[in-house]
């Protein structure tokens, strides 16, 4: 089994709250999060950062968690807006060695609230918070079938 936890739980072999996943990205609920629906977004594959990840999957990774992003704004969380970041390598506070993108929902003047999530980092109502999560991506799913017909 490997030792990387994001693979374990690539291969379902350590537990996760998962938003979305297909062949190449999985998502899934930050076990300590800063603020409600802080997700995570893996590349399947194994890369420890930036330096050993495929360039293409950097794109895709990132599409999806543009994608994210988008889709918080039409969830129950109703963010206005997203903090997207990547910790890459030691010097940069990366503690999980499997790059992830970091994809954190912001309200508007939540500055106190954030700075409070920052140091407690405490999960909130996790199932019903990954079910607000897919259902903004549905509806963002839904939304582009409707522009595109
Ligand atoms: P970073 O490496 O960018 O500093 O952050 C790693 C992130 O992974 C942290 O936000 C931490 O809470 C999260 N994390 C660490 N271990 C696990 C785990 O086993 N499951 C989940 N869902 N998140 C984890
Ligand atoms: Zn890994």
């Amino acid at each position: 089994m490997s030792a990387c936890i994001f693979c374990r739980i690539v291969t379902g072999d350590a537990p996760a709250t998962k938003i979305y996943e297909d062949d190449a990205v999985l998502a899934f609920l930050d076990i300590r999060p800063i603020t409600r629906g802080h997700t995570l977004v893996i590349p399947k594959r194994h890369a420890t950062d930036l330096d050993e990840l495929d360039p293409a999957m950097g794109a895709t990774l990132f599409s999806f968690g543009h994608r994210l992003a988008k889709s918080m704004r039409r969830t129950g969380l109703a963010a206005d807006g997203a903090n997207l970041l990547i910790n890459d390598g030691r010097a940069a506070f990366q503690t999980v060695h499997h790059v992830h993108l970091h994809v954190i929902p912001r309200h508007r003047g939540d500055t106190l609230r954030f700075a409070k999530g920052f140091v407690l980092r405490r999960p909130h109502d996790t199932e019903r918070t990954a079910a607000a999560l897919r259902s903004g991506l549905d509806r963002l799913a839904e939304e582009e079938r409707e522009t595109t017909a």
